[in-house]
């Protein structure tokens, strides 16, 4: 069974998720990379999967907008160092038109995601707090707040904190800033706070000391806390994180246990699902490796990039390096594999991975192989070819390819002037490429016209390799190269019977 099918059928067998609500999280503080892309792909598949069998979800992925600016993009550091500290929602946007540096951010991400048919309802965390929804959870975070050390230390083993820790920041009225201040009493109905000027090595602040309502969005419960509280908040029954976020004493396992005796919330369905890694390196945006989510577009169509991350099961690593490889080829041929298990009613793992990639209406997809038309798009006159066959979208993506990511020796072009290499041609290779020429003006397929060109050569006693190379050698100056009746086919008539008698 596939995996997402197989995760639904637990979950409702299980018969504790009930109401079924899935959610996910995004931090807006820069660009997000490809591999962020996994957790809410899992979601949607895993969302998807279960209104597959006929039941109701919920599915919402929260922007947590009111998280701290903790560090920058280099290019951004000038300009907003002053911003660290600032929550995401409160800085400005590095670029005009938006709101905020989280919505610059958000918006960035959102339309990579709905691009790869994301049907999530999309939330703001800095809304929810500002509606008051958080007041709830807020209070009793408050009260229970050495019950919570006591969570940590026994869970994470981590040490105590100090005395009078509380678990909330409120952002300081003087300077706005959210990361340096440490509120260190609760009177039932506000907090006294410091606005600290090194409580962290990233933000300076401004020695304000200050008493609020730690209500109404004045205030934002620490990550660890703020988790577990938005599924009590919202009534999310299943959330999954990268596994990272899962081991043992993590995060994760923290969250559970603020569930059972802080929030008195059942902890809902986890999902700890494996790295995306490029080139066998786990891919971190602020190392700027790889691609950016952004980027993916320019790379895949929408439906294949859905596909690169449905076709692999939660717990599974994904590994994806497509410089100088064939792992975008090999890609594509998997997604037709897949389609063509959907259409003639094959593998059913297969055709469920094609189905759960499928963003709207289920489309037939081209028959050519990706890698066939890497060759055509390289070849002159393939226009109207690539336009019958209806592979226009395609084609770009393999130009793409053929410009970006392609194996050296997968590329080549037709040379203008007889190349350097030709020279290396026997006598009898000359001959058979003058005979091919007298045959050019006569109605070939390239099935046809490729056999017949293996037939000119035995007859002058080549083999197969020698004959080809003798039209690779003279028109693109290498020893191999696409379909040589293609490629042949695809020139200038004219062209060819000049080049292939002045040798
Ligand atoms: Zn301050």
């Amino acid at each position: 069974m596939f995996w997402a099918d197989k995760v639904a059928e637990e979950i409702i067998q299980s018969g504790q998720y009930k109401p079924y609500w899935v959610d996910d999280m995004f931090t807006p503080s820069g660009f997000a990379h490809v591999g962020s892309l996994r957790g809410p792909l899992v979601h949607d598949i895993l969302y998807r999967a279960l209104r597959d069998k006929k039941e109701e979800v919920k599915w919402t992925y929260v922007i947590n907008d009111f998280d701290t600016i903790d560090g920058l993009p280099s290019e951004l550091m000038q300009d907003f160092e002053k911003y660290l500290g600032v929550p995401l929602r409160i800085a400005p946007s590095p670029v005009k038109g938006y709101e905020s540096f989280a919505e610059y951010f958000a918006k960035d991400f959102q339309k990579v995601l709905i691009g790869l048919g994301i049907e999530a309802e999309f939330l703001s965390s800095w809304d929810m707090y500002h509606e008051g929804k958080f007041n709830e959870v807020i209070k009793i975070a408050l009260d229970n707040a050495e019950k919570i050390q006591d969570i940590y230390q026994k869970v994470s083993g981590s040490k105590k904190k100090e005395l009078g820790w509380l678990p909330l920041q409120v952002i300081c009225q003087q300077c706005g800033k959210l990361g340096t201040t440490r509120v260190y009493e609760w009177d039932g109905k506000t907090v006294a706070y410091k606005c600290e000027s090194s409580m962290v090595k990233w933000a300076k602040g401004c020695g304000f000391d200050g008493r609020i309502s730690p209500f109404d969005g004045n205030g934002k419960l620490p990550w660890k806390v703020d988790w577990p509280a938005h599924w009590k908040v919202m009534g999310v029954t299943i959330e999954g994180a990268g596994k990272d976020h899962s081991s043992a004493g993590g995060s994760r396992d923290i969250a559970k246990a603020l569930c059972d005796e802080v929030f008195d919330y059942p902890n809902p369905y986890n999902l700890p699902y494996e790295f995306f890694l490029i080139g066998g390196k786990k891919m971190a945006s602020s190392k700027g490796l790889g691609l950016k989510a952004r980027d993916l577009a320019d790379v895949l169509p929408w439906e294949i990039g859905r596909f690169l991350f449905t076709r692999t099961d939660y717990k599974k690593a994904i590994e994806f390096d497509p410089v100088g490889t064939q792992a975008i080829p090999n890609l594509f041929d998997e997604y037709q594999k897949c389609a063509d298990a959907y259409f003639n009613k094959g593998d059913e793992d297969l055709a469920r991975a094609f189905e759960l990639s499928q963003i709207g209406e289920i489309k037939k997809i081209p028959q050519v192989r990706f890698s066939v038309l890497t060759q055509w798009v390289q070849m002159p006159n393939m226009e109207n070819t690539i336009k019958k066959e209806g592979l226009e979208t395609w084609a770009k993506y393999a130009r793409v390819w053929v410009d970006r990511f392609a194996p050296e020796d997968e590329k080549f072009e037709i040379k203008k002037r007889i190349p350097e290499e030709a020279k290396t041609l026997t006598q009898k290779q000359k001959e058979v490429l003058s005979r091919i020429s007298k045959e050019l003006d006569e109605k070939w397929t390239g099935d046809e016209f490729q056999t017949r060109i293996y037939d000119l050569g035995k007859e002058l006693g080549l083999s197969g390799k020698e004959t080809f190379a003798a039209i690779y050698l003279s028109l693109i100056g290498k020893d191999h190269g696409p379909k040589a009746a293609w490629l042949i086919l695809s020139l200038d008539k004219e062209f060819v019977k000049k080049r292939f008698n002045e040798l």
